[in-house]
């Protein structure tokens, strides 16, 4: 085979569209991935007569290609991936490739928790106010394979850590950054600095012209922010002061979100969403959506209007008078943080699972004042017995879905809610966080 001009490492979402973008650009494009490729992939690998191979990677090959796009999964470690490097063949994300082929407006999300809600709410404001919009990147459909295949005037972009680390050129015209706390470490050297500073790739190649939309209560952004320069108009988000410029919280009740002094004030009880962080997503959409001068109305609506998301705070059902709510997607400590904080029921919390080095002291307060009984569901429940022992009066062990919610069911009574939220990846006994809380969901419907 000839030195293909893109090599494709990985044949998921994001390296199947990056594959189609190439060919459609002319591009002579090779696709390898280490594992086996889903049939629903292959299929499309085929129609589009795209080179590929699975199970290997012919490394000779590869490495004679003009670039590489990388799966946001692969790690830099990799020992294919480190010789790219060397050889000096640039190895990049779908992003920045999808983004070198298309003009449209991008507002691009990116944060240790909120991403794929505030992705899809503001994707939703500027779907209401009519605007040939796509939606994706993280969540959903690729950009590149949108890019390949549909126009779009306007891009909302879930972007992940990962995918900032291969992204050079690309420029984010709305960059939205919504906190950062510690995740995702094993795949940073275990510094956290090194974590920071691959989350402010979102403001690369941001000119005066262009919008920084960020958390101003997060320390770790106001920290990082004093340290670089930042040419980018500033539009701060805050629960405790009240920016000229931007969006604030005001007697706690109402939200307001300020941009060229034409003030939109909503109440906090009208947000769809509920809890806090949801507040704070809300804050960043309405503040993007305003960017691209949508007006006060579809705003609001839209706000009070948009359907929540599966496994993110989604209330399941009442049984008995008892809540389930399934938080599966909150696989670190600060989403847990704000899933038990926006709790106003004596809890029954299901938590554990796969841990990334957690810790626990940071849930200490919330688990001594509303949490009545945990339910472990993970493999190894060490930590959790180590952190909540002499805290919460029972702990209880489970190793399946079905097991955790008939125990929670079992110690809940009238009044009370069953939360799941776990606090760690769920690896050791899901597939990922949709497999738990769908079993979940199945567990307390079959109650
Ligand atoms: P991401 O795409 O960044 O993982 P999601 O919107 O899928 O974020 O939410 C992940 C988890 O974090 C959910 O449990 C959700 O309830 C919680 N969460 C959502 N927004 C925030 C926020 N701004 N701060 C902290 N936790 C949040």
């Amino acid at each position: 085979m000839s030195s293909p001009d893109i090599a494709i490492l990985g044949g998921g979402e994001s390296g199947v569209g990056a594959a189609i973008l190439a060919k459609k650009k002319g591009l002579d494009v090779f696709l390898s991935d280490k594992g086996t490729i889903n049939e629903k992939y292959k299929n499309v690998l085929k129609n589009y007569g795209i080179k590929w191979e699975e199970n290997r990677h012919s490394e000779k090959l590869i490495l004679s290609a003009g670039e590489i796009i990388k799966s946001p999964g692969i790690p830099d470690t990799v020992e294919l991936v480190k010789k790219a490097w060397q050889m000096k063949i640039p190895v990049i994300s779908e992003i920045e490739f999808a983004g070198r082929y298309t003009d449209a407006f991008k507002i691009c999300i990116t944060g240790s928790n909120g991403k794929t809600t505030t992705t899809l709410l503001t994707g939703h404001i500027l779907k209401n106010a009519g605007h040939n919009v796509g939606i994706a990147g993280n969540v959903g459909r690729s950009f590149a394979w949108m890019v390949a295949e549909e126009d779009h005037d306007y891009y909302v972009l879930e972007i992940s850590s990962f995918q900032l680390d291969g992204m050079f050129d690309f420029k984010a015209d709305v960059a939205v950054l919504l906190n950062i706390t510690p995740d995702h470490l094993d795949r940073y050297d275990n510094r956290f600095e090194n974590y920071v500073l691959s989350k402010f790739r979102i403001l690369q190649n941001q000119t005066a012209d262009d919008h920084f939309v960020f958390f101003q209560d997060d320390p770790v952004i106001i920290q990082q922010m004093e340290k670089i320069n930042i040419k980018s108009r500033l539009y701060p988000f805050t629960g405790k002061t009240q920016p000229h410029e931007g969006a604030y919280l005001k007697n706690e009740k109402t939200l307001v979100i300020n941009i060229n002094a034409q003030p939109i004030e909503m109440e906090i009880k009208d947000l769809s969403l509920t809890g806090t962080h949801n507040v704070y997503n809300s804050l960043a959409s309405g503040i993007s959506a305003r960017l691209v001068d949508i007006r006060k109305e579809v705003i609001k609506q839209s706000l009070a209007d948009f359907e929540n998301i599966e496994h993110r705070l989604e209330h399941v059902s009442m049984v008995k008078g008892i809540e389930f709510i399934n938080d599966s997607k909150a696989t670190n400590i600060n989403s847990a943080w704000y899933a038990l904080e926006s709790m106003n029921k004596p809890v029954i919390w299901i938590m554990g699972g796969m841990d990334k080095g957690n810790d626990y002291s940071q849930l200490a307060e919330l688990a001594r004042t509303k949490v009545k009984a945990i339910v472990c569901l993970g493999r190894d429940n060490k930590r959790i017995f180590e952190a909540f022992g002499k805290i919460v009066p029972d702990i209880i062990e489970t190793s399946s879905a079905e097991d955790a919610v008939k125990s929670a069911y079992f110690l809940g009574e009238k009044g009370d809610v069953v939360l799941l939220s776990p606090a760690c990846a769920s690896f050791d006994l899901f597939e990922n966080f949709e497999d738990r809380g769908k079993q979940f969901k199945k567990a307390v419907y079959d109650l």
